[in-house]
């Protein structure tokens, strides 16, 4: 138990709450059965989020987890081989599902604070291997990336990735969870990312501040098979316009807003510079996540992480010497000044 009142809690952007208008947006929303293809609030929000990213059509789905399972498995069939980064969250984190479910398997290539190199992955990658080796069939990018620290793949990687794997008959699915921080971060239109990739996965339910949800676009014909394997799942919902009315209102009212969040990342992570430079640079803190290095200093990231309770701020041991700390919607400027304050105290002790 923590012995002071929650100043912050920074173990990630998942933890926001619904807002008041949010509550009565989903209060308000005409339902039907989803199944049936019947609820006019999750097929207005379907579209509506394809049209963003430049796609035909979309597919809400609970989770990013399922959404990047489901955009995996359109590009590469069982027993084919999906290439990725290291730090990934679809190797990563989510806990081996596309391999338990859809038959996939991955190779990965290292990615320093998940920056994607775009030249390592075409090499890697082994288009039509014959019959002894595993054939590449699509690339996964992650953008922004999680474990990375939030950093933003510069769109020219990108673009070289995109045209290296059209060349190699190759399909490239974004893991967009937090695709609108790296769009209000750099200003690159949603279009230009999506028209990048085949598959994109988007959440709704971090940054943006939706209680749950995410939506996979691509083509009619790809997402008519999603629709398909994603009742196979188990994930075919019912009323759940009262879930895409949060989503639709976090789209409308809470996406510009993430420029804050940036803000807050990066100020809590000079305060941290000032006092234990090693531990992050500023200038790679370029959305709303802030990873702090302690190897240097030699601490242990599960002691920090409680001294830093011990004053109100919750952040997340990731590894053995790694903390993360996450900003969002429930963070307001007099909360984050409180967090950088205590991390910058933890920190010089
Ligand atoms: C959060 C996240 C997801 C999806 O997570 P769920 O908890 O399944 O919604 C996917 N990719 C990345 C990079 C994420 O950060």
């Amino acid at each position: 138990m923590p012995s002071s009142p929650i100043v912050a809690d920074l173990r990630s952007d998942t933890l926001t709450k619904p807002t008041p208008g949010m509550r009565e947006a989903m209060a308000a929303a005409e339902v039907g059965d989803d199944v049936y293809g019947e609820d006019p609030t999750v097929n207005a929000l379907e579209q509506h989020v394809a049209d963003l990213l430049g796609h035909e059509a979309g597919l809400f789905t609970p989770t990013g987890s399922l959404a990047n399972m489901l955009g995996v498995r359109l590009l590469v069939e069982p027993g084919q081989e999906l290439l990725c980064d290291t730090l990934a969250h679809v190797v990563r984190a989510e806990l081996g599902g596309h391999g338990a479910l859809g038959g996939i398997t991955t190779r990965t290539v290292p990615s320093p604070r998940g920056r994607m190199d775009a030249e390592a992955l075409l090499a890697t990658a082994a288009p039509d291997a014959g019959p002894y080796l595993v054939s590449t069939t699509a690339i996964a990018v992650e953008n922004t990336h999680n474990f990375g620290g939030g950093t933003v793949q510069p769109v020219e990687q990108l673009r070289r990735l995109r045209e290296g794997a059209t060349a190699l008959g190759i399909a490239v699915h974004l893991d967009g969870a937090r695709l609108w921080n790296a769009h209000v971060a750099t200003g690159v239109p949603l279009a230009e990312y999506g028209a990048l990739s085949d598959t994109v996965s988007v959440c709704l339910s971090k940054g943006l501040g939706a209680p749950v949800g995410s939506v996979l676009v691509s083509s009619a014909e790809r997402i008519a098979r999603a629709r398909i394997l994603r009742k196979r799942y188990g994930a075919g919902m019912r009323q759940v316009g009262i879930l895409a009315a949060a989503g639709r209102y976090a789209l409308d009212h809470q996406l510009t807003r993430l420029a804050e969040d940036h803000a807050h990342a990066r100020s809590i992570a000079e305060a941290v510079a000032e006092v234990l430079p090693s531990a992050v640079d500023p200038a790679d803190v370029e959305t709303n996540i802030v990873v702090l290095d302690l190897t240097a200093s030699g601490r242990a990231a599960v002691d920090v992480a409680a001294a830093a309770r011990e004053h109100g701020v919750l952040v997340s041991a990731l590894g053995p010497r790694m903390v993360r700390a996450v900003t969002h919607l429930d963070l307001d400027d007099e909360a984050a000044a409180g967090a950088a304050r205590v991390l910058a105290k933890v920190l010089s002790s």
